[in-house]
């Protein structure tokens, strides 16, 4: 199993203000009367060496001043493809006090055609997983909210709303499947460079992870064909509800959706995904096995029927919203008892709230069990078993 992301030395967290302030500025599109010499405390020619690595796309001449935005644009986007790490890691690289050539080992973008730009998961047989979204209904920072967490300048600390991309290579090609339209979907969607998704499970039915669906209609532009939607019997019915617009067959311009009720499992591109009905107060939620790995995200109850198709896990993904017990979500020591219970080799905790702040969390927690965060990556292999005709 490898992780995305590196762990490279950290900076100072003065240095991580000012990087931080540069990147909000420029996401904020401001223009401005940049000093070509610096941004805030951070040499622009840091920015311009990691853009000008995608050699294809800059061209050295073109780097005047009211392109600076555009270029650290692409600087972004080099680090979200490449890197496949966090912000977090730009700024260790860039705390390295980088020279040219110690931000070398951030490769060149490669030539990209319009479509199918996200490489395919770089283990053959291997699944891989990439949190798109990792807190809680009302994501990270929330509004209104000056806490410690929600005013970090940690990344790890900034959730959107839960949800992850499962990818494998399936019988007709790389297989892309989101599980949950969460609310941000087309942030994620951006940022992960999701260009095709062909299939959605659904967990349930509640808000922060449905309300992304309209956005799956790109799709449908692009691809000319509708997409499945996997769900038990009563999220498909919330689904209908709430979009009962896309689903009206005279609606021109809607998402081309096709519901399919979730049974026990699913042969989806040549994979079998297996869905295990948990406790989230008083629904059900679904959690979602493939191989030896399990996302089980709004959960309280893990009944011992479900608990017995999650044993022999190597990673399990799961609910720990804050400290304290939640009606119809583990608390961190809930989560742990079920770690204890079930024994994954390693467990990723997901949906969580500002309680949680996520260096802190992790040092009380065991090496086998970690905080996730947006955008980690992790892959691991698809045993034979589960592969299916
Ligand atoms: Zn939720
Ligand atoms: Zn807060
Ligand atoms: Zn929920």
């Amino acid at each position: 199993m490898a992780l995305g992301g590196n762990q490279r030395g950290r900076q100072s967290p003065g240095q991580a203000v000012a990087i931080n302030a540069v990147f909000e500025q420029l996401a904020a599109g401001e223009k401005g009367n940049w000093n070509l010499s610096s941004i805030g405390r951070f040499p622009v020619r840091v920015i311009l060496h990691i853009a000008l690595l995608d050699a294809d796309t800059v061209e050295p001449r073109d780097l005047q001043n009211d392109r600076l935005r555009d270029v650290a644009k692409m600087a972004i986007r080099a680090r979200i493809e490449h890197q496949r790490g966090t912000l977090a890691d730009l700024v260790a690289v860039i705390g390295l006090r980088s020279t040219h050539a110690k931000i070398r080992h951030l490769r060149p973008l490669p030539r990209r055609s319009s479509i199918a730009r996200r490489p395919h998961p770089s283990m053959r047989d291997g699944l891989r997983v990439t949190f798109l979204g990792t807190g809680t209904s009302v994501g990270i920072p929330v509004i209104t909210c000056e806490c410690d967490v929600c005013t970090s300048d940690d990344p790890r600390n900034h959730r959107l709303r839960a949800s992850v991309l499962l990818e494998w290579e399936g019988i007709d090609g790389p297989t892309r499947v989101l599980v949950d339209t969460a609310t941000d979907f087309r942030q994620q969607a951006l940022r992960s460079g999701i260009d095709k998704v062909d299939a959605v499970m659904y967990t349930h039915g509640h808000a922060d992870h449905i309300l992304g669906l309209d956005e799956l209609r790109i799709f449908n532009f692009v691809y000319r064909k509708s997409i499945p939607l996997y769900a038990d019997a009563a999220t498909g019915a919330v689904l209908r509800h709430v979009f009962s617009y896309a689903f009206d067959p005279e609606a021109i311009g809607v998402p081309q959706l096709e519901i399919e009720t979730l049974d026990d499992h699913v042969s989806l591109f040549g994979v079998r995904v297996e869905a295990i009905p948990l406790g989230h107060g008083r629904g059900t939620t679904q959690a979602f096995r493939v191989g030896n790995f399990a996302y089980a995200t709004d959960c309280n109850r893990i009944p011992d029927a479900a608990a017995a198709r999650l044993q022999g896990l190597d990673v399990l993904v799961l609910d720990s919203l804050r400290q304290k017990p939640h009606r119809s979500h583990f608390g961190l020591q809930q989560a742990l008892a079920e770690v204890e219970r079930l024994q994954p080799k390693k467990t990723y905790l997901t949906h969580l709230s500002h309680d949680l702040e996520h260096a802190a969390v992790e040092e009380t927690l065991p090496p086998h069990v970690r905080v996730a965060y947006d955008e980690m990556v992790i892959e691991l292999p698809i045993p034979d078993a589960w592969r299916c005709a």
